[in-house]
């Protein structure tokens, strides 16, 4: 999924569950791959992926201006996530915490990146994991339902969030 549903997801489970970090942690780490082999649409990453395997390092990426393009999506689907969390918990007194958690429930996506780049063995199982959740033909999903299903999620969550707040 974009990284929106995941970062919501993530505060709605650093709002209601105890505040136990580790536990937590591995609850918004796991509802990652929860979310993400629900059928969805993802921009296209193929591109940076590329880049990455390539080694081209982080400076050459801001050069090639369709990778930048990709990068500058990424940057603003995290921004917009993490500013409606901010939003709608700024008046809880666990903000802080739940930003963390939030935070949390993306880091899988940012694991998968970090192993394109560097292609290390420590995070292969990981990134083989993260492939294997996602459903089949996950390529084909029409774009109005890859789309819709997300929009779900994200309106739910930001329901369960305005409740327990
Ligand atoms: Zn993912």
């Amino acid at each position: 999924m974009i990284l929106i549903p995941h970062i919501l997801l993530g505060a709605l489970i650093g709002l209601i569950a105890p505040h136990q970090y580790w536990i937590v942690f591995i609850f918004a780490f796991a509802s990652h791959f929860l979310l993400d082999a629900i059928p969805h649409y993802e921009y296209k990453i193929q591109l940076l992926k590329e880049r990455s395997e390539e080694r081209m390092g982080v400076l050459n990426i801001f050069r090639d201006k369709q990778a930048f393009f990709v990068l500058g999506k990424i940057a603003t689907d995290f921004l917009l996530g993490m500013l409606i969390a901010i939003a709608l918990v700024w008046f809880s007194p666990a903000r802080q915490y739940v930003l963390v958690v939030a935070l949390s429930a993306v880091l899988p996506d940012g694991l998968l990146a970090l192993y394109w780049m560097t292609k290390t063995p420590l995070l292969e199982k990981l990134a083989r994991f993260h492939h294997f959740v996602h459903p089949k033909n996950n390529k084909n999903t029409p774009l109005l339902w890859g789309i819709t299903t997300q929009l779900i999620v994200s309106l739910i969550v930001i329901l369960l969030i305005l409740c327990y707040r």
